[in-house]
């Protein structure tokens, strides 16, 4: 199946429905499906052709969809990017994907315009909400060409020809292009579906649409006849009414969108009573908030690993069944895991290694990066970078990325087991544990902390709890306290950022 083939499949079997709502607007999906031929058709005019590359970079809105579906209709690949990057990180996609055409609105544009400015070739831009003028052209006036339909392009395109390039958010360097094929995406939100049992039902979209995340719970939506209820940007006060209103069962989430959601003070206002899980994925979930979220809103949380490189969902916990905090759940049908030493020999149940994925949602390889291509990808196992280890049940835990490891003194330290202790703590907001140069003991850790509004609490309290808790060396060194952490387009702690922080600090 490719990307076009889930709205068809979704318009004949379901009928039409209104499949997008987003602030009083609503769009069904035989609407959708006629604004995504326009729009292919108008770009098709514009000279955009098979394989060709156009990003598409703003906040969640219906025309991101429309987008999408356009732009793979024109037989083209879409590049999601984030809409609050610098402009240097818009630079540097449109320059390393070649890019033929920017979908942007008037929000981001004037940063659009500024990461384009030094490129020889510059790419056509289309807004969404300004007029067409010498900047650039009219989303809706590219859709209405009164011209002959042209034949579309997505009729030589195969399943397993390339229909996003997804740029990591380079939380451990330069961003790189993830080539995901259509089969990759569409049997990632198939497998998706079937493992959490998604049924037709509403659903809201807070994650960015531009994250892999956010784009396959789309598919998703597709295939299961769903509506989604779009959000520009996440706040828990619009999340509780649309729940409400739109009578929404289950939505996926990031890890910060849950404590958002925990710690609003009015949420008791709303009837939650629909609300049966929330899914929460690309970085680890504190227990405590896990327990704390069960039980102040007497619904389950799902917490799922994946991957922009698996397209992404590799585990997740499954609704109605078994669920084990701390865990990642079990994989999706269809998708294999390993734990591998550094021999690549399989682990036994409850040894670290690094976890390796194999299934037809993993990635061909990186764009035009054969050097890191091979380094991710080794006898059809990608390599994820992730130490994990699986228990006797087959569920999953990741214990850290393998770059974040602290190596003290010739010991390995996951910083995920300090953090966890932290974010236990009843006057610790958030915490993240980092290794920093020492000349002694090769790293010493850092825990990077955010008191709780008013909490007075001090380094040497907090250490002294650490000490209690844990073994003297996986103790941190030092207490760093900030007013909060960094953190990417979907909340993810950006532990690079953290380091210079640090670094600035005792320098
Ligand atoms: P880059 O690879 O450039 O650093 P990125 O981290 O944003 O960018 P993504 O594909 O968005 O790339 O994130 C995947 C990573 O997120 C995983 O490899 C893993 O480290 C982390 N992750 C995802 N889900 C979880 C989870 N539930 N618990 C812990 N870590 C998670």
């Amino acid at each position: 199946m490719k990307l076009k083939d889930v709205l068809e499949t979704n318009i004949e079997k379901f009928g039409e429905y209104p499949f997008i709502y987003y602030y009083g607007k609503q769009f069904t999906n035989i609407e959708t499906r006629k604004y995504s031929n326009q729009l292919a058709n108008g770009l098709k005019h514009l000279g955009i052709k098979k394989g060709d590359r156009v990003i598409v970079c703003m906040p969640n809105c219906p025309e991101v969809l429309f987008a999408y579906q356009g732009i793979t209709r024109a037989g083209a690949i879409i590049v999601p990017i984030m809409f609050m990057l610098h402009p240097k990180e818009i630079h540097y996609i449109a320059l390393n994907s070649g890019a033929k055409a920017i979908i942007t609105s008037s929000y981001v544009i004037g940063n659009v315009e500024k990461a384009i400015d030094a490129l020889e070739e510059k790419p056509l831009l289309i807004t969404t909400d300004m007029p067409t003028n010498e900047r650039a052209y009219n989303f809706y006036d590219v859709m209405k060409k009164e011209v002959p339909p042209l034949e579309h392009a997505e009729n030589e395109v195969s399943e397993d020809d390339i229909a996003v390039i997804l740029y990591t958010s380079g939380t451990t360097g330069n961003p790189k292009g993830v080539l995901l094929t259509h089969k990759n995406l569409v049997t990632n939100a198939a497998s998706s579906a079937k493992h959490n049992e998604t049924e037709q039902g509403n659903t809201i979209g807070v994650l960015p649409l531009a994250h892999v995340y956010g784009l396959t719970i789309s598919n998703t939506c597709y295939l299961t006849g769903s509506s989604i209820v779009v959000f520009a940007k996440f706040d828990p006060k619009e999340v509780f009414a649309a729940i409400e209103r739109y009578q929404v069962k289950g939505f996926s989430a990031v890890p910060a969108m849950i404590y958002a959601m925990y710690s609003f003070p009015n949420a008791d206002q709303y009837d939650l009573s629909c609300l049966e899980w929330v899914g929460s994925g690309s970085a680890p979930l504190p227990v405590s908030l896990l327990h704390a979220f069960q039980q102040k809103f007497k619904c389950d949380v799902l917490e799922g690993y994946g991957l922009s490189e698996a397209a992404p969902v590799v585990t997740a916990h499954i609704r109605n069944k078994t669920i084990k905090p701390g865990s990642v759940g079990v994989p999706l049908p269809g998708v294999e895991i390993k734990i591998v030493d550094e021999h690549d020999q399989e682990l036994p149940v409850g040894e670290v290694g690094e976890l390796i994925v194999r299934g037809d949602s993993v990635t061909p390889g990186y764009f035009q990066n054969e050097k890191e291509t091979n380094k991710v990808l080794r006898n059809n196992w990608l390599y994820t970078g992730d130490m994990a280890k699986v228990d006797e049940d087959g569920f999953l835990y990741i214990v850290d990325r393998k770059k974040d490891l602290i190596i003290r003194g010739g010991f390995n330290l996951y910083p995920r087991d300090v953090e966890e202790l932290l974010n236990a703590h009843n006057q610790v907001q958030e915490a993240s544990v980092i290794g920093v140069p020492d000349e002694r003991m090769g790293e010493e850790m850092v825990a990077c902390v955010v008191k709780k509004p008013d909490s007075l609490v001090s380094e040497v309290e907090l250490i002294q709890y650490c000490q209690q808790h844990l073994a003297k060396n996986k103790t941190p060194k030092k207490i760093v306290f900030l007013e909060s952490l960094p953190r990417n387009g979907v909340g993810k702690i950006l532990k690079t950022h953290l380091r210079k922080t640090v670094a600035d600090l005792f320098s």
